[in-house]
């Protein structure tokens, strides 16, 4: 599956991801959790290879996609991206837009995936529709639709929740979950929010300072925090 080994990255010297290192178990949520500014996102991007890190490497079932010498760009990598901001096309139809990744597909297989994929994110009726005419998480689904569209076998989501409010994001939570395990999608869930983590994650990787300092099944990590701060942080959860 993807691993990182030992990567770090400096903005403006300033150590912001620091010697991590993070392996997908395949068929596993993977949460990178931690507050905001530790380096959940850069570290999401390094393994996307949207960024490169400055020293360590980025490979998937062994094979390098990035080191000092090779760096495979994210369309080379067979990983689908959803990012907080999941902007839909906005001139292209609901249909157009989660086909937007088969187009090696013949029309008919296309058309069935898409139909399909509808059909899994409840929204049948909304194949001619434009993203304009749909509410905020009717959107998200269609952006997750896009995402799982070519099958990646990995999928890496930035705080793809944000912007929902509470209880639709639990439901979207939920469904996104069951899609997720129906697909087998390996993948690699940044948030900041632990009861998302708690929701989701099969592992959670806690993060601070651009480092991981605790990793291990969620209510593992909830019940022995590794220190006071990492039980802080789950204070907050009811
Ligand atoms: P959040 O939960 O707020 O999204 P995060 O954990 O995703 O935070 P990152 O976006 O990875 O954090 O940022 C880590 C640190 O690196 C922050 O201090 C940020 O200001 C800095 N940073 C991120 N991208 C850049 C950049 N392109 N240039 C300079 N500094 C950056
Ligand atoms: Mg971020």
């Amino acid at each position: 599956s993807l691993e990182l080994d030992h990567v770090s990255r400096v903005y403006d010297g300033r150590p912001v991801v620091r010697d991590l290192s993070l392996r997908l178990e395949p068929g596993q949520v993977t949460c990178l959790l931690g507050p905001s500014g530790c380096g959940k996102s850069t570290t999401l991007r390094m393994a996307a290879g949207v960024e490169r890190q400055d020293s360590g490497r980025v490979l998937s079932e062994g094979r390098v996609l990035s080191d000092d010498a090779i760096h495979l760009p994210p369309e080379r990598r067979e990983i689908g991206l959803m990012f907080q901001d999941f902007a839909l096309f906005p001139h292209l139809t609901v249909a157009d837009n989660i086909g937007f990744g088969l187009r090696a597909l013949s029309g008919r297989e296309r058309a069935r995936r898409i139909g399909d994929l509808l059909d899994r994110i409840g929204l049948p009726g909304f194949a001619d529709s434009f993203p304009h005419q749909l509410s905020g998480g009717e959107q998200q689904r269609v952006a997750l639709a896009r995402a799982l569209a070519p099958q990646p076998r990995i999928l890496l989501m930035d705080e793809p929740f944000s912007g929902l409010d509470n209880r639709l994001r639990d439901e979207i939570r939920d469904e996104t979950l069951s899609l997720l395990k129906e697909e087998g999608t390996t993948v690699l869930l940044v948030t900041h929010e632990p009861d998302e983590a708690m929701r989701m994650a099969d592992q959670i990787c806690l993060m601070r300072q651009g480092r991981i300092v605790q990793s291990g099944a969620p209510y593992n990590v909830y019940n022995t925090p590794v220190d006071r701060d990492a039980a802080a942080f789950f204070s907050d959860i009811n």
